[in-house]
């Protein structure tokens, strides 16, 4: 797009930012621009849970705590990044709270509607198991990517209680779907104990290699985010950043919480060294309000998809440089 087309946020100079828009960083709603491209979506379901509930309330609470962003410029990546790209809030999917199903259908006919070639998505959720309809969607438009998944839990298991499709089986359906290339993806920020030592030996089969948490320390973001660009290749790649991958004392307020976990200041630093270029689609899910303390967590999840953002804005170009 032009950059003088660009319509960003509303400014914190002119209107004070706990006032105004209740969009996601006070930016344009969809329909108010005539191209975009990002769009951020909210994925209100939380269906798919294995512990505690509170997801659907995710994206309301995370658009909350974006009012605190001061959006113009982000002095880590060098860029502005609703200068550079349009970003628009795109609304909640009316999911249905008693089907999984299909609240998955209907959050992957909303994203279908939002990505292309050139426009791409942000997915605010919501439990984990969003992100495979999200992955279904922008699949469909740039064929089978490689995943980087910052998680506590693999989420690759078959089946909990009989269920298929569930925040915890994300993963695996998405191979079995051929929605991922083969060896292409990555865990990180994998610990806590598992129902079976066979979980990892499985986990492998669906194209990931895993960076545990206690991993972290002694490789460092560089090596860690090689070994992320090498597995990737030039592949599209989805990003699904399940806020339990902070330790609960940066992210209390989640379904699944792990002690062990990354800082907010590491993830922040995983995130800018990824490759912004390849980066189509992201999701930021499990942020559970009724679970959170002072926005802590919503603000953290807030801040995850501005830095997203700002890495696919650094990729795309700033015309100032
Ligand atoms: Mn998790
Ligand atoms: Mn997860």
């Amino acid at each position: 797009m032009d950059p003088a087309d660009i319509i960003g946020p509303v400014e914190g100079t002119k209107v004070p930012r706990f006032a105004g828009a209740s969009t996601f960083a006070r930016l344009p709603r969809v329909d108010e621009v005539t191209d975009f491209d990002v769009a951020i979506l909210g994925a209100p379901f939380d269906g798919g849970v294995s512990y505690r509930p509170g997801a659907r309330f995710g994206p309301s609470a995370v658009r909350q705590a974006s009012r605190h962003l001061r959006p113009a410029y982000h002095p880590d990546v060098d860029v502005s990044p609703f200068r550079v790209l349009q970003a628009v809030d795109a609304g909640d999917v009316p999911c249905n709270p008693f089907d999984i199903d299909e609240a998955l259908r209907q959050i992957t006919d909303h994203a279908g509607e939002l990505v292309s070639d050139r426009r791409r998505l942000v997915t605010i959720g919501g439990d984990h198991t969003v992100a495979l309809a999200a992955l279904r969607a922008v699949v469909g438009t740039h064929g089978p990517v490689a995943v980087v998944h910052l998680d506590a839990h693999l989420d690759t298991w078959d089946t909990y209680f009989g269920a298929e499709r569930t925040h915890g089986t994300v993963f695996r359906r998405a191979a079995e779907e051929g929605l991922l290339l083969p060896d292409a993806s990555t865990h990180i920020g994998i610990r806590g104990p598992l129902y079976d030592a066979a979980d990892l030996v499985d986990d492998i089969r669906f194209g990931f290699s895993t960076v545990r948490a206690a991993d972290f320390d002694r490789l460092g973001v560089a090596e860690v985010v090689g070994r992320v660009r090498e597995r990737a290749g030039d592949a599209p790649v989805y990003l699904s950043v399940d806020i339990d991958v902070l330790d609960p004392a940066f992210a209390p307020g989640t379904g699944t919480p792990e002690i062990g976990g990354f800082t907010s200041r590491e993830l922040l630093s995983l995130l800018r060294a990824l490759p912004g270029e390849q980066v189509v689609a992201a999701d930021v899910v499990e942020v559970s309000p009724p679970f959170d303390h002072a926005e802590i967590t919503s603000l953290a999840a807030a801040t995850v998809v501005y830095d997203v953002i700002a890495v696919m804005a650094a990729a795309h170009g700033d015309p100032r440089h």
